[in-house]
């Protein structure tokens, strides 16, 4: 099969690799219908991580189930399946708490920018649609694989709801989508920070009330302007830098919620002024599995549209160029099709 691989940083190559097969009685096979380039991706590609290499690429995933192993009961071959990045057992004390990215029998799923893809854990990870999808359904679908299913969960951690004020540092998918889970969740205002005039079209069209073009101090004092001099009750932080979370946590009113789900890397907490703010910091990898039912009810319900992130769409054998695009951030999201 086809499969997406790095060699290092910026060096990416679809090669021809062994099809996976099942390694364990709980393990399925799908064949992939779609998959896409995250956010997370252009880390090793900018070589601010390193993993070791060559490394197996992808881990958002529509597609349909070939085969599953002897333990597997939820799902059967020939239905249409969305996972996650981690799978989960969905049983354990902690995946019953609703935080199935920290299951205890956690695996991270790997690969999926190929043809194939061996999901271990299938039971607790992989969610069967209503049936097989219309086609224009699918990229929405593979949306709730990572960017909604984050997005939603940075607009929950951040408390987003009726009555609250949010702003959104960070205009990729992730936030984008955090715009789209926080009118979905009731907000009231909803405050996008982007100098991008295609993602503050989208943003608007996700329900931002607001956009802000500034960034750090002068960005923060747009939000206090438009929040009465208070900052937002809710702040989603989408981005995973040290300027991104500074952002965000003086964007918030004293005692209002930062949700974080932009990868940190290399973020270092202000203790004192966490401690006199009385900001709360919630986030991480966000437990997807646990709200893929509801967001692919939406969906299947056609209420939300959350594919229109992907502003390009190539074929798998193009993986290096749609890494290129996202990088230059010529495309918001690249959607791979094999
Ligand atoms: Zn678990």
């Amino acid at each position: 099969m086809r499969a997406t691989f790095m060699y290092g940083p910026g060096d990416v190559r679809v090669e021809d690799a062994p099809e996976p097969s099942i390694a364990e009685p709980t393990d399925a096979i799908i064949r992939i219908v779609r998959a896409c380039i995250c956010g997370s991706d252009l880390w090793p590609y900018r070589g601010v991580d390193a993993p070791a290499w060559p490394m197996a690429m992808g881990h958002e995933y529509v597609g349909v189930v070939e085969e599953v192993g002897a333990g597997v009961a939820n799902v059967k071959p020939g239905e249409f399946v969305i996972g996650s990045f981690f799978a989960s057992d969905n049983t354990c004390e902690i995946c019953r708490s609703g935080y199935q990215s920290s299951c205890v029998h956690r695996q991270g799923v790997g690969g999926a920018q190929a043809e194939y893809l061996r999901v271990p854990l299938a039971d607790g990870t992989l969610v069967a649609t209503p049936g097989i999808p219309d086609d224009d359904l699918v990229p929405h679908l593979l949306a709730a694989s990572d960017v909604l299913g984050t997005g939603w969960f940075g607009a929950l951690a951040a408390q987003a709801g009726p009555g609250k004020m949010v702003a959104v540092v960070g205009d990729g998918a992730v936030g984008l989508l955090g715009i789209l889970s926080a009118k979905q969740l009731g907000a009231e205002r909803i405050i996008a920070m982007s100098r991008h005039e295609q993602r503050q079209q989208l943003a608007r069209e996700y329900g931002a009330t607001d956009i802000v073009e500034e960034r750090g101090d002068e960005g923060v004092e747009q939000i206090k302007e438009l929040t009465d001099g208070l900052g937002a009750h809710s702040v989603i932080e989408a981005v995973g830098t040290q300027e991104s979370m500074l952002q965000a946590i003086d964007s918030t009113r004293p005692g209002g919620h930062v949700g974080y789900v932009g990868v940190a890397h290399g973020v270092e907490l202000p203790g004192q002024e966490l401690f006199f703010s009385h900001t709360h910091l919630h986030g991480g990898p966000a437990p997807v599995r646990n709200y893929l039912p509801k967001l692919i009810d939406l969906i299947w319900n056609r209420r939300i549209e959350p594919g229109k992130v992907f502003d390009l769409e190539l074929q798998l054998d193009e993986a290096a160029a749609g890494y290129a695009a996202m990088d230059e951030r010529r495309a918001i999201k690249v959607l791979l099709r094999p």
